[in-house]
């Protein structure tokens, strides 16, 4: 009889030895990880079976795995705090395992419990809790991901994965405060097109989106600004953050159209500004509008949105050799008390109105 997942039970196979913890206060992004990760196999016929918590490990693979070839793989990205009273805070992680069930869809990689996916990572953090940092502005990143692991060149669904979820403490975002930084709008190259994958959070998408970053940097911008894959017309993304802007007192993000990432906090700073009662409006929105309302002084702030930075405020666009400066290159009231409600909230050191907190 094949296993159902809600049988289940979670394997604990705790490291002999523990690594020495980072100094809270070096601590950058992505390069350290925590004592155990978190691992299950999917094999066709069975299903997802033999969860386990282990030592963070090297994976062997075989060299002809679909994901190496293929790219059939997904990703998610989600952060841990710990609160004064010492709780282990989540930020809306169901939203995290919905979405990777919409990425795995459009991959066609099997779907994941949901449920059983969160109650694994609540296990790992559990035994990981000392690794959440503590320090003001840092916090445990959590990376769950899937795998294509089937050895078989042929181009079709791949019948067997792993999926693995790794821990990392993370610094402070913001170390002198938070702070704009300086975008070039990308007019060769684009992130995503509609029916591709650009609303699915796979490896492919990232990997594509190197070259027009690289390109910016050199040329003295933090990230890119993508314009739609068709006409190039059309404000999709910043880097990889979703993107909003104050006109006239309203607050305009581009609607969802199947080439831009359905972000959490994007949809929760969509929540935050209905409660508050500031206008906001999800629709279509062309770097012509833009620029016009910069040229008319109706554009009153920008900012991109994503897990990593939270809200990191726009100072400057530069495009065909032109350049506007946002509010003077300096972070907009908007943002800031976005900024900090948002970081209160996860961090419970503000009330939840909306029980986002677990
Ligand atoms: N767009 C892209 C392309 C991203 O990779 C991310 C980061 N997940 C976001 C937007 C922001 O999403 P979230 O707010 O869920 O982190």
């Amino acid at each position: 009889m094949a296993k159902t997942i809600e049988n289940l039970e979670i394997e604990y196979q705790l490291a002999p030895t523990k690594k020495q913890k980072p100094n809270p206060n070096e601590l950058g992004f992505g390069r350290i990880f925590t004592d155990h990760m978190f691992m299950m196999d999917y094999t066709e016929g069975i299903g997802w079976h033999d969860p386990r918590i282990l030592p963070y490990q090297p994976i062997t693979l075989d060299p002809s795995a679909k994901v190496l070839h293929y790219g059939q793989t997904v990703f998610e990205g989600l952060k841990a705090y710990l609160s004064q009273d010492d709780k282990i805070l989540l930020f809306r992680p169901e939203k995290n395992m919905q979405r990777m069930n919409r990425s795995n869809d459009r991959m066609c990689i099997p779907p994941i419990d949901e449920k059983f996916a969160l109650e694994a990572l609540k296990s790992l953090l559990r035994v990981e809790k000392d690794w959440i940092p503590k320090a003001e502005g840092t916090s445990l990143y959590i990376r769950p991901f899937i795998i294509s692991t089937e050895p078989f060149l042929g181009i079709s669904p791949s019948i067997s994965y792993h999926f693995m979820i790794t821990l990392s403490p993370v610094g402070a975002y913001y170390k002198e405060g938070i702070n704009p930084v300086k975008i070039a709008v990308e007019g060769e190259f684009v992130r995503a097109v509609k029916g591709g994958t650009g609303d699915a959070k796979t490896g492919g998408n990232y990997a594509a989106s190197l070259k027009a970053q690289i390109a910016a940097k050199n040329r003295g911008y933090s990230e890119v600004l993508w314009l739609d894959g068709r006409e190039k017309k059309y404000i999709e993304e910043v880097g990889s953050m979703n993107v909003f802007f104050k006109i006239g007192g309203e607050v305009v993000t581009p609607a969802l159209n199947g080439s831009i990432l359905d972000g959490i906090t994007r949809n929760s700073i969509i929540e935050l500004l209905k409660y508050w009662n500031v206008p906001v409006v999800e629709r279509q929105i062309s770097l012509e509008e833009v620029i016009q309302a910069y040229n008319d002084g109706k554009l009153e702030e920008a900012f991109g949105t994503g897990t990593a930075a939270v809200i990191s405020p726009i100072g400057e666009f530069a495009w065909e050799g032109k350049k506007m400066i946002i509010n003077d290159g300096k972070t907009g009231d908007l943002s800031k008390k976005l900024y900090d409600t948002l970081t209160g909230i996860q961090t419970g050191e503000l009330p939840d109105p909306f029980g986002w907190r677990v």
